[in-house]
């Protein structure tokens, strides 16, 4: 077996799969297809792992979910692919005693296939219900207020059961025994409608309605799970440019939701990986690649590839596609990167934009948005944990200190530490936002009275001017506890090693926008070597300075001017990017160092060759740029760039500069993007070369690019290296948190 082959299968199974026969099923299943490894039951289900050819894995996994005993309850499922560690056979471990049992609250599961029956089944009295759910299904985290998770603690409170809900709460045998949300037309929430001023429009058929407006092109604000969608016709151009300018994102891609798996299919192309996660439990919002001619306006995702698809996950999300018989734009209810809406007053003066409003008298308690997952290279790599996997507990394997982490100021999730676990928050977005700040408090406020919980250690970025830094200062302050502070790719790094279970030292290759550096530069093409204890900055990309370095994150032509600067360029590619004006400003700027910073940020790198390439010079979101630069190369590499390797004060510098100024000779923009990715994981392989160390961790939110992932793993394998990615943690800052715990925690043990 090639060393290359990850062809070990972690699959954790969460839910009630134990005294079911779950155990023996996945001993017979793994037995009939010749697979090696073992099953045991974890606190939280039954943890699997496997060790056969991807093929056999691949079927098992599928297999694992399809034909599992029809009293086994799956509420949730997560896999990924690891080297494989030698199993001979396979074999039940016997039970550990899990230790002491923490009250965890679930996240929201998706409609079961028995409740989705129900509702299509006019003799039943959930039929067209749109909140009927069960032990197996419906919402958990979205409407707790308090652990435990009984009915009292839910925003279920205020409804009463009818005689006929209340026989089935309190029979064992039926399948809402104690289902906490449960419900029905008789006695629980129902939909309303209205206009745009609040004025409630009275009409028999909600749904009917709904998506009569949303097919004649309307926009719907639809009060969900988590919080608000806004809904519009996913064909009607009209609407969707209506609605691109309103909100108002130019270029961010809009979500789809989709009726049905046929339907999705018809408009891009799935793999079994992808259909796994697409129909399971979380049902995230996957990212497929569009067929061609699948007729669906570009507007939805311009210049992309790919198609953010989801399927409905609760009832009411169900029955209204099935009226619309199409996929529908289903966008987070919020501007730009505020979070989500969670409530109707806030949604009527927040969403003006929306025509109409479909919406229940259930009531949120907390936000909670999609959640959004890739395939790449045959594994999974989550790009937004929220709702279906959050506040899912992370074991340690360890006994933890109390930390509070507050991570980054962008994608942020904050995480907490209890004994033996970690607990990530679900997604909160960007502080600068005044709304998202104040979720972010909200959160931590939230987690502290859920789990009754407070902190012995606070966490946070190293960045001084980061809110979730102050933030934590203050809280170390009032609260007399022991602040830390982490390197930003330090945590990226240790999330990293985390999620794959390394000890010991490693080399981290961390690349991404940017993190706050030890020297109090930008960082962002980083190689640091060492544990989750410490670090070592052994090599990184040659800096360039960035004039006006905020809005340099929005202006790749900013970053451009620097890099052509620092490589010595020729002035015209400046000419056809800046006004002679524009030019001579921040040529000034850059001379005199007013508001400039030093970078070695690989994110700007790929905004400024993004730039120079013409594919992209400004942005109306963080990672457009780098994102259109990734889609030109169409997949492929080229002949890379010649570049340097130098040395200064012991750290290896590797130097773009040549590669730069090859770039220039030619100015075909997909040539450019194969040759300049090719350059970078040549670039990436000396300098794990040079480092030495055996195993190679990349983190940051430089490797969400496919293609770049891809190719520096296959690069570090035929080295001999043993690398590292991640699957279900964010490569991006919302794994930050996550990473800043670990580092705390092992500080903290001295
Ligand atoms: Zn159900
Ligand atoms: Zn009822
Ligand atoms: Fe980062």
């Amino acid at each position: 077996m090639s060393k290359d082959a990850a062809n070990r299968l972690i699959c954790r199974i969460g839910g009630a799969v134990q005294g079911v026969g779950f155990r023996p099923f996945v001993y017979r299943l793994a037995t009939e297809l010749g697979i090696r490894g073992r099953v045991s039951n974890s606190t939280a289900g039954v943890d699997v792992e496997a060790e056969a050819g991807r093929r056999t894995l691949d079927e098992f996994l599928k297999r694992l979910r399809a034909d599992a005993p029809p009293a086994a309850r799956i509420l949730s499922f997560e896999f990924s692919f690891h080297q494989p560690a030698g199993f001979q056979d396979f074999r039940i471990d016997p039970s550990e005693d899990g230790g002491e049992k923490t009250a965890m609250p679930m996240a929201d599961i998706a409609t079961c296939p028995q409740c989705l029956s129900e509702i299509h089944d006019p003799a039943t009295r959930r039929f067209a219900y749109p909140f009927t759910n069960c032990t197996q299904c419906g919402p958990r985290f979205t409407i707790m207020t308090d652990i435990p998770y009984d009915r009292p603690n839910t925003s279920m409170r205020a409804y009463d059961l009818c005689p006929a809900c209340a026989a089935e709460y309190e029979n064992p045998r039926d399948r809402r025994f104690h289902a906490q949300p449960l419900a029905c037309p008789a006695c629980g929430p129902r939909l309303s409608y209205c206009s745009r001023s609040g004025e409630p429009i009275d009409c028999p058929d909600v749904l009917g309605r709904a998506a009569e407006d949303i097919r004649s092109g309307a926009v719907v604000a639809l009060k969900g799970l988590g919080g608000f969608h806004v809904m519009a016709d996913a064909r009607n151009l009209a609407a969707l440019a209506r609605l691109r300018q309103q909100k108002p994102r130019e270029y961010k891609p809009f979500a789809l939701m989709f009726p049905d798996m046929e339907a999705v299919k018809l408009h891009c192309f799935v793999d079994g990986l992808e259909e796994l996660l697409l129909t399971g439990p979380e049902a995230p919002i996957v990212l497929l690649k569009k067929r061609p001619g699948s007729g669906l306006p570009d507007i939805i995702a311009p210049g992309n590839p790919l198609l953010g698809c989801m399927l409905p996950y609760t009832p009411l999300h169900v029955l209204l596609l099935e009226r619309l018989g199409g996929p529908v734009v289903a966008t987070s209810g919020n501007l730009a990167d505020e979070p989500i809406c969670i409530d109707e007053h806030e949604a009527l003066s927040r969403l003006p934009f929306a025509d109409f409003f479909l919406l229940h008298d259930r009531p949120i308690v907390r936000h909670a948005d999609d959640s959004v997952a890739r395939v790449v290279d045959a594994q999974v790599m989550m790009l937004r944990r929220a709702r279906g996997y959050a506040p899912r507990s992370l074991p340690a394997g360890r006994s933890l200190p109390r930390v509070l982490a507050t991570g980054g100021d962008l994608k942020n999730v904050i995480a907490i530490s209890r004994h033996d676990d970690i607990v990530m928050s679900q997604h909160i977005g960007d502080l600068e936002a005044a709304e998202a700040f104040d979720a972010f408090q909200r959160v931590i406020a939230d987690f502290r009275k859920l789990f009754s919980w407070t902190p012995a250690v606070v966490a946070a970025d190293m960045h001084p001017g980061y809110f979730s830094s102050r933030f934590a200062r203050d809280v170390a302050q009032q609260e007399g506890i022991a602040l830390l502070e982490v390197q930003h790719h330090h945590a990226h790094m240790a999330a990293c090693m985390f999620e794959n279970g390394l000890e010991g030292d490693v080399l981290a290759v961390t690349w991404d926008g940017t993190g706050y550096g030890t020297d109090g530069t930008i960082w962002g093409g980083e190689f640091l070597a060492g544990s989750y204890k410490s670090f070592k900055r052994v090599a990184h990309l040659h800096p360039f300075t960035l004039a006006g370095a905020d809005a340099a994150v929005r202006e790749g032509r900013r970053s451009a001017l620097g890099v052509l600067l620092e490589a010595g360029a020729p002035q015209s590619p400046l000419d056809e990017m800046f006004s002679p004006d524009e030019l001579s400003g921040m040529r000034s700027m850059i001379a005199t160092g007013f508001n400039t910073a030093r970078t070695t940020s690989a994110g700007r790198l790929f905004d400024a060759v993004s730039a120079i390439a013409g594919i992209c010079r400004s942005s109306t979101c963080e990672g457009q740029a780098a994102m259109m630069l990734e889609f030109a190369a169409r997949g492929e590499l080229g002949e890379p760039y010649p570049f340097e390797l130098y040395e200064q004060d012991g750290v290896r510098v590797l130097d773009w500069r040549p590669a730069v100024a090859a770039m220039l000779a030619g100015r075909d923009a997909c040539l450019i993007s194969r040759r300049f990715h090719a350059t970078l994981v040549e670039m990436i392989r000396s300098a794990a070369r040079s480092a030495g160390m055996p195993r190679v961790v990349l983190s940051g939110g430089v490797f969400q690019n496919a293609l770049l992932l891809a190719r520096t793993r296959r690069a570090l394998l035929q080295d001999g290296f043993e690398v590292y990615t991640h699957q279900w943690i964010p490569t991006n800052d919302g794994g930050i948190a996550l990473g800043q715990i670990l580092v705390a925690a092992h500080r903290q043990a001295g």
